[in-house]
């Protein structure tokens, strides 16, 4: 199945994707990497008059460091940060995170900012960002806005964008040389999306700590505020983790607890040794 006929523009500005949006009144898309919508419009399970291609923006694609963060603009692909480009400020973490994410032809297309816009509850990025705590930064008609990603992140396939809006660039804060994390996936086969995903993430300068749970099966990425105690204080046995699910998710079945509870026992226990 293709996808139907579509009004195609490829604007080298964010002011000028910026004005396609807002003319095409709600029926006008970004295409960034095509890795999700491009098979969603041809499923027809994904609808578009018009299609905003930015590959054409130079300022999407750079890696910048801004002082205390270093920003990544939203067009720079998995492969990018697979092969280093962002490293040096997370301790190998989003080199890690990239690398596992579907297989190399998927990476060179796929970009950070398509995965986070897409919202997906069972994609890797939305769980390690909101692990790291960034902010995000935001173009539409009525100016820039930046907010911290987990306000971005509102629900299933749904972000805070207007329908005006472009994700621009992800600010991920310093860390400390020392940081400590893990990003633990589980998957049925290399390339899978996660059944489960659990990141820890803790600072040992700033007391910065955080642990964030992710699968279709919980609705997405999940902070879990109750273990972060757990990760600078004590050990977080799987009873206490089980809690921690219940309480910030509702009951899971059997099955989706014992795998997400492994897989966020594993990431605290990597993280406090
Ligand atoms: C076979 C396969 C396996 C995959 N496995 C995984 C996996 O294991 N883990 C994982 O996390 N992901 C996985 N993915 C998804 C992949 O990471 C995609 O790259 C990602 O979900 C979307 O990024 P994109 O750049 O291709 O966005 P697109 O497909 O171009 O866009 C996706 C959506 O986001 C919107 N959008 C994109 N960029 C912006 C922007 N800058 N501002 C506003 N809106 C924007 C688009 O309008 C569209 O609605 C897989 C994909 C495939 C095809």
């Amino acid at each position: 199945m293709k996808a139907p006929a579509l009004e195609f523009h490829r604007p080298d500005t964010v002011e000028a994707a910026v004005a396609i949006l807002a003319e095409g009144d709600g029926a006008a898309r970004i295409l960034a990497g095509g890795q999700s919508l491009v098979p969603m419009l041809n499923l027809r399970v994904a609808f578009a008059e018009t299609l905003v291609d930015i590959g054409a923006i130079r300022e999407l694609a750079a890696i910048e460091d801004a002082g205390d963060h270093i920003r990544l603009g939203a067009r720079v692909s998995h492969a990018r940060i697979e092969d280093g480009e962002a490293d040096g400020h997370c301790s190998g973490m989003l080199r890690h995170v990239a690398r596992n994410i579907a297989y190399r032809a998927v990476r060179n297309r796929g970009t950070l900012g398509g995965s986070l816009a897409h919202a997906d509850p069972a994609a890797d990025w939305p769980v390690a960002m909101i692990a790291l705590g960034v902010d995000v930064e935001i173009s539409g008609s009525n100016g820039n806005r930046k907010l911290p990603v987990e306000e971005f992140m509102v629900d299933v396939f749904t972000t805070a964008l207007q329908e005006d809006e472009i994700l621009t660039g992800i600010c991920i804060p310093k860390a400390c040389p020392d940081l400590r994390w893990s990003f633990h996936k589980m998957r049925k086969k290399a390339g899978a999306f996660g059944e489960a995903i659990a990141a820890a993430v803790h600072d040992p300068e700033s007391g910065f700590c955080r642990v964030v749970a992710g699968s279709s099966a919980i609705g997405g990425p999940q902070r879990l505020n109750l273990l972060e105690t757990a990760l600078q204080e004590g050990p977080a046995d799987d009873d206490a983790i089980r809690d921690a699910l219940t309480r910030t998710i509702g009951p899971l079945d059997r099955y989706e607890m014992q795998i997400h509870t492994v897989c966020l026992r594993r990431a605290i226990e990597e993280v406090r040794t």
